[in-house]
């Protein structure tokens, strides 16, 4: 079964894929070179699934879509929908050292955080989504030099370092985007 990825990332669409056709080999994830929707919706969900059924309606094959962010709650949930643009533009440094400032007199207690993934599925008969989260709290500096994002400035719950601390590995076997990456893949299992 082919399944279509709304991403025009081939780095995205070979580490997803690897990941889905090692749980669910009869599913080849494949590359979308269509038009790319206006993301406006007010939520990671709407977001994934504006993407996913524009892909769907493109190829017309069963496709997925990912969006994701961090949501910090004494921020109400922000930067979430617009993490990859907080202070402006796409400079992940800028997002980062303004939501440093943002919340700089927060004690540690008040620094709660989650980042969220969500991936939709559209198919001609079904749409459906998966919600990773992966709580932790935003440090006070950056440290780390690995991930990208917020990775330098997230400190996982059960870690003392950042998400830009651990080894990929690591991350990518508990994070947001492998959580709801587990709950795809056995829904693709059932199909
Ligand atoms: P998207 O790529 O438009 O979905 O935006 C997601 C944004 O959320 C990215 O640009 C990052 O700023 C942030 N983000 C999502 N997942 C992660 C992560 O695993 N680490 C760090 N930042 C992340």
């Amino acid at each position: 079964m082919q399944l279509v990825l709304a991403s025009h990332n081939q780095h995205k669409i070979q580490e997803l894929g690897a990941i889905i056709s090692a749980a669910v080999p009869y599913v080849e994830l494949i590359g979308y070179d269509g038009p790319e929707p206006i993301e406006d919706g007010t939520s990671f969900l709407e977001n994934a699934l504006i993407k996913a059924r524009a892909a769907f309606a493109h190829t017309g094959l069963p496709s997925i879509a990912d969006d994701s962010g961090i949501a910090v709650e004494v921020l109400g949930g922000s930067p979430g929908i617009f993490s990859a643009r907080w202070a402006g533009g796409r400079d992940a440094a800028a997002n980062r050292q303004l939501l440093l400032a943002q919340i700089a007199d927060m004690a540690e207690e008040n620094r709660g955080a989650s980042f969220v993934c969500t991936i939709a599925y559209v198919d001609s008969e079904n749409e459906i989504s998966f919600t990773g989260i992966w709580p932790g709290r935003v440090a006070t500096e950056e440290d780390g030099l690995k991930g990208f994002g917020y990775d330098p400035i997230f400190i996982p719950e059960g870690f003392e370092v950042t998400a830009a601390e651990l080894d990929p590995e690591v991350k990518n076997s508990i994070s947001h985007r492998s959580l709801a990456l587990e709950q795809l893949c056995s829904y693709l299992s059932t199909l």
